[in-house]
């Protein structure tokens, strides 16, 4: 039996964790979750899962009312503070920790995590993309072992399986759906809506990651994640459109074999394959019909190459750029789902901060937290500049 901690419990990767759990009680055991406001769907999770003894509640409001109105049935410990947090993630009952807060956000946890000498699910691609210099040598120090559950990622690991390291790879193509807007260049979404961008057609997700796939920044941020995942130059990397979400990535090796993983698109498949030991955890899932599937192929549209050659940089300067780019970003979404800037703003914000950045190579956690602030600061200058 298998301890889990799962951080970020209240969302979409949280809710298809809990399913996964669920279905192999036998083998897996959730004993802590944590939430940032959304104490009513935590209510909840503990009432069906009695097994959870700990509750993070990263804010300090909803923490307090949480706690201390105990008007449900839970003598479980409650905690809000980063030593907490970090006395949590060192549990010696904890085994496994997912790793599935949206955004740098997920930062402070994912670096905790890694001291941890502990097994990570990571779904929080923010915090390798932001940090990836710093985290992946404090897991590899401290034997600690990071399973991706990015389905791209998590399928490139798999292709991986049973071969000696990544000697023998010669090319890794990362699989996009393309999102809502497939075949629209970035000049034709000037006035598509929230609602229409936040409609994925393969996959229901939060809504930072729906807009990222709308923008195929988030592309571009896998494209970082697995650099540092797999530790291979970006070069090995091409990005590939798949709009039907089947293929979820492919390993070419020096031999001209090329392996890929495929599953319907269900977060669910990944989070197990991760979750598992030596065997495989059974699930229900939609089985595919092999004789009705049309998989079709294109090329990463040629007028999003700016922002997948701003992640090529990020890959090959490394240190602080990618907490640039990715502070941009999330001023960028966050102002689109606030109605601040129309969509193909987006990228605007994200060139135009990115090129204003001034990096340095103090790689600590203080550094990137710094860097994240002031991008963030210069990002709002540029939204305020596009309102006016
Ligand atoms: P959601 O928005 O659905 O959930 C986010 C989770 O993070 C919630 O539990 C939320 O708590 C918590 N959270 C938000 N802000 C904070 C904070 N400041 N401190 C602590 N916790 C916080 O996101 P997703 O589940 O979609 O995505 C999670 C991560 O997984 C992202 O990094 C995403 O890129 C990645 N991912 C997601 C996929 C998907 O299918 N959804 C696929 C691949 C990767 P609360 O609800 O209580 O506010
Ligand atoms: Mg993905």
């Amino acid at each position: 039996m298998k301890n889990v901690l799962l951080l970020g419990a209240t969302g979409s990767i949280g809710e298809s964790v809990l399913s996964v759990i669920k279905q192999n009680s036998g083998e897996l055991n959730l004993i802590g979750i944590s939430c940032n406001k959304n104490t009513d769907k935590a209510r909840e999770i503990i009432a069906e899962f009695k097994s959870v003894s700990y509750v993070h509640v990263e804010n300090p409001i909803k923490y307090k009312d949480f706690c201390t109105k105990r008007d449900y049935d839970w003598r479980g410990d409650c905690t809000n503070t980063s030593s907490e947090l970090e006395h949590l993630i060192n549990h010696e009952s904890i085994d496994i920790i997912v790793c599935a807060i949206s955004g740098f956000a997920g930062m402070k946890a994912t670096y905790m995590a890694a001291y941890s000498g502990k097994k990570i699910l990571l779904a929080n691609k923010e915090s390798i993309v932001a940090g990836g210099d710093l985290i992946l040598p404090i897991a590899r120090k401290n034997n600690t072992q990071i399973i991706p559950i990015d389905s791209e990622h998590n399928a490139i690991f798999q292709c991986l399986n049973g071969e000696k390291g990544t000697e023998d790879v010669k090319k890794v193509i990362i699989t996009a759906s393309g999102g809502p807007f497939l075949n629209s260049s970035i000049s034709d979404l000037e006035n598509v809506t929230v609602k229409q961008a936040l409609n994925h057609p393969n996959w229901k997700m939060g809504s930072k990651i729906t807009i990222d796939s709308a923008t195929l920044v988030n592309k571009c941020l896998e494209l970082i994640e697995a650099k540092y995942l797999f530790d291979l130059n970006e070069s090995f990397f091409d990005l590939v459109i798949h709009p039907q979400s089947i293929i979820h990535s492919i390993v070419t090796y020096i031999d001209g074999s090329s392996i890929c993983q495929m599953s319907s698109p269900d977060m669910r498949v990944p989070i197990a394959h991760a979750l598992s030991d030596a065997n495989r955890l059974p699930i229900d899932f939609d089985p595919l019909d092999f004789t009705s599937l049309n998989l079709s192929f294109q090329a990463f549209p040629s007028d999003k190459i700016e922002i997948e050659n701003i992640a090529r940089e990020v890959c090959n300067k490394g240190s602080n750029l990618g907490a640039v780019f990715n502070a941009a970003n999330e001023v960028a979404v966050e102002s689109f789902l606030n109605n601040e800037i129309n969509f193909d703003k987006i990228y605007e914000v994200i060139y135009r901060t990115f090129d204003a950045n001034d990096v340095s190579n103090d790689l600590s956690i203080d550094s990137i937290n710094d860097i994240d602030t002031h991008t963030r600061i210069e990002a709002k200058k540029v939204v305020k500049s596009l309102i006016n």
